[in-house]
């Protein structure tokens, strides 16, 4: 598959999803006992850890579907890098999907240190850390409703991913920036940059 139809899937499997016209596919005994030999994923996805974000569920996919990397925030540090090299060099995956979502309370710690200018210490700090440029730089763009911060977001970091992963540049896979929204369960395109 193309990167491009590798997110055509994707995106399918949402509307089905949100649509409760679920397929559920690839989670049976036989999908189990087909992909004990290994793995062969369409896509790798950095995601929040929110509970309400669950990305297979949203992508309405199964075992051996998505190779998934979840932080709080979706914050990329070097492990997240390394995890995306793996799936673009050894597994091939030809999509990169760096998706945020609606009520991101990690985004919102990231706002709220910017706007009072204060960096936190403890726990949120490395979330805060990672995610104010993002915040930053939406401001200077004049946004500064949620929605329009966690969208920047997804897309700032998808460039992020692009720019600073040399496998995905390498190998020219898809990057993808999106957003998801809580409340249409819908998965919203908002960076898209399909590979050779
Ligand atoms: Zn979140």
């Amino acid at each position: 598959m193309t990167s491009r139809e590798v997110w055509d899937a994707l995106l399918a499997g949402n509307e089905r999803f949100a649509t409760d016209n679920l397929a559920t596919p690839h989670r049976d005994t036989s999908r189990r006992n087909e992909i004990i030999s290994g793995q062969d994923p369409i896509a790798a996805v950095v995601a929040c850890s929110d509970s309400r974000v669950p990305v297979e569920l949203l992508f309405d996919a199964g075992l051996g579907d998505i190779f998934v990397i979840r932080t709080a925030g979706g914050c990329v540090d070097s492990a997240v890098s390394a995890s995306v090299e793996y799936a673009v060099d050894v597994l091939g995956v030809p999509l990169v999907l760096f998706l945020s979502h609606e009520g991101c309370g990690a985004v919102g710690a990231a706002v709220k240190a910017v706007n009072n200018s204060e960096i936190p210490y403890g726990l949120t700090r490395v979330f805060v850390e990672k995610i104010a440029p993002s915040v930053i730089e939406a401001h200077s763009k004049g946004h500064t409703d949620p929605a329009e911060i966690e969208a920047d977001h997804a897309r700032i970091m998808a460039e992020h991913l692009e720019d600073r992963a040399p496998a995905v540049k390498a190998r020219g896979v898809g990057v993808v920036g999106a957003r998801y929204r809580l409340d249409t369960g819908r998965v919203e395109t908002v960076y898209e940059h399909f590979g050779s």
